[in-house]
């Protein structure tokens, strides 16, 4: 037997709400949340876990419910996930800065009826919108002031009042406070692991049109366990880990807060990103684990005020979601002395799929080794059924527990996506001599230059390797004579000084002429999605709109 399928034996899929059952009868007493100052213990998360799960259940919430949150990173959050999971309802989570046209699409799409939500005019107006025009037949509505603690509570209520919702007084509404004093008390429902679905997270996936990954119970828990087994240098009951990235997000829902839990750490949330804010609380919390995004490293790498702080308490970061440039780790590294590493993932795995070890033989510029349990393979480009030689580059393909059970409704998405539990990835990839994974690029992201394949991604590292640069995007325009080639869109650092010839003479010593960009613009800031990637769609958008203006 290997070591997959050792790993695979010896796995029990449990449904989630144990983890916060065992969490609050190991460490009862321990801190389970910080939100900006005020703190709870796991006992008291744990209470209030049952009497959210008490009221939603008067609502009507059972087994298969959808219950929507849209809510940034609150003890709120992880309340009503887990209370919902508890009754063996099916969170969907939704993006507070979505616009009420998408809120709207995902309660209908996932036929979520009930919505919690945050009493913040900026969030709850938006989702009362989307229950006026009918997608939601009830919104629970969270105070933030409640959550705060003093004298940031008076300062709220004083100055920031008008920034609070006016939730009317109806059936349709009801807030969390009053939802709780139902009390009453729940028995967990049945869950069957490997069938019933806890999440539903919704992706463009590889052909863009939004749908619901299904990630079941034991889905989820296989990502908890993998790194559980991989990250044991993490001590269990003494960790603080800082939830900067939105819960909303997989990578977040899974690697922060579900790890967190499972690990019974202090969960030092904080509810949208802001530097000041982010260092300021790695100091007051002496912050253990860090995950993050590369931009978050970057902009912590690049701005004057982290040479005021001292951020030596952490110990391990962990970055997904988008490549990491090895110079933005080596200089995270050295700022702070932590060990920071890659693991890349996709929404349908739950996410992770590779991660680095956190030890010396982690491999910088790579994603690492597959998850315990998982077998990664790499496929033709044009014949998905071949599976390439160690070393070649294909389409990544994952096999394991952590992929998910399908796409909600989309029978043939799930077809095109998933075959015999094989999920095609979209990534372009090769694993080298060591079994290390390196990643191209994604599929449709690939530049076809005279015929060749050309990875922006190679182009984007070595600017990296440039001391100016400080984010890069290369994306494929149409060219005359060779289909297609790449542009480069530059930040350079504050204070960094290149002009475009500059950086084109410095790339020629890192690339190969077709690699070469034929066109470098300079931008002040470089478009981000929600959850702080680095984005090239608007970039390709505007590149599109522009020729077909001229
Ligand atoms: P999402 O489903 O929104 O989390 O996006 C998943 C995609 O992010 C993957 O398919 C990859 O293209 C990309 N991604 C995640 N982690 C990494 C990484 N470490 N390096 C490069 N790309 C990554």
């Amino acid at each position: 037997m290997n070591d997959t399928e050792a790993w695979l034996k010896a796995f029990r899929p449990r449904p989630l709400h144990e983890y916060i059952d065992e969490a609050v009868s190991r460490f009862a007493d321990r801190p389970a949340v910080d939100f900006l100052g005020k703190g709870w213990t796991y006992a008291e998360l744990g209470q209030m876990v049952d009497q959210a799960a008490a009221g939603l259940k008067a609502l009507g919430v059972e087994k298969g419910t959808r219950v929507g949150l849209c809510l940034p990173n609150t003890p709120y959050y992880t309340t009503y996930y887990f209370a919902v999971l508890k009754l063996g309802g099916i969170v969907v989570n939704f993006n507070p800065l979505y616009v009420q046209r998408e809120i709207a699409f995902q309660a209908r799409d996932s036929g979520a009826r009930i919505m919690v939500t945050l009493d913040l005019k900026v969030i709850y107006d938006k989702v009362e919108d989307v229950r006026k025009e009918g997608a939601l037949d009830k919104i629970v509505v969270c105070r933030m002031a409640d959550i705060l603690p003093q004298p940031k509570k008076f300062l709220f209520s004083l100055f920031k009042a008008s920034e609070r919702a006016d939730v009317p007084n109806d059936a349709a509404h009801v807030f969390h406070n009053d939802l709780v004093a139902k009390g009453g008390s729940v028995e967990a429902a049945e869950i069957d692991p490997a069938e019933d679905v806890a999440v539903l997270q919704y992706t463009g996936g590889t052909t863009g049109v939004p749908k619901g990954a299904m990630l079941t119970h034991a889905n989820l828990s296989a990502n908890i366990e993998q790194m559980r087994t991989v990250f044991s240098a993490a001590e269990p009951g003494r960790e603080k880990m800082l939830c900067v990235l939105p819960f909303f997000h997989v990578f977040a829902m899974t690697v922060v807060q579900n790890k967190s839990i499972a690990l019974g750490a202090e969960m030092v949330m904080i509810p949208r990103f802001e530097l000041k804010l982010l260092l300021d609380t790695i100091r007051r919390k002496k912050i253990t684990l860090f995950p993050g995004v590369p931009t978050l490293y970057t902009a912590i790498n690049n701005a004057e005020l982290t040479r005021k702080y001292d951020l030596k308490s952490i110990k391990f970061c962990l970055s997904g979601g988008a490549p990491l440039p090895v110079e933005v780790k080596n200089q995270f590294e050295d700022l702070t002395g932590c060990m920071l590493v890659e693991g890349y993932g996709l929404t349908e795995a739950s996410p992770v799929v590779s991660a680095n070890p956190l030890d010396e033989s982690r491999r910088a510029g790579s994603i690492g080794v597959p998850m315990p349990g998982t077998r990664v393979e790499f496929r033709d480009l044009d014949d998905p059924s071949k599976v390439m030689k160690q070393g070649e580059k294909g389409e990544l393909v994952a096999i394991g527990p952590q992929v998910m059970k399908g796409y909600w409704n989309r029978p043939e998405e799930t077809a095109k996506t998933i075959e015999n539990g094989a999920l095609h990835t979209g990534d372009v990839g090769y694993m080298d001599d060591d079994g290390f994974i390196h990643l191209v690029d994604r599929i449709k992201d690939l530049i076809i230059c005279s015929g060749y394949n050309v990875y922006p991604r190679v182009i984007e590292e070595a600017l990296y390797q440039h001391e100016a640069v400080a984010e890069a995007i290369v994306i494929a325009v149409p060219d005359d004579y060779r289909g297609q080639a790449p542009k480069a869109f530059v930040k350079l650092k504050a204070g960094g000084d290149v002009t475009a010839e500059g950086l084109k003479t410095f790339l020629r010593g890192h690339l190969s002429t077709i690699e070469l960009p034929r066109e470098i613009e300079f931008r002040d800031e470089l478009p981000k999605t929600l959850v702080g990637k680095l984005s090239k769609k608007e970039l390709v958008e505007e590149e599109n709109a522009k020729r077909a203006a001229s």
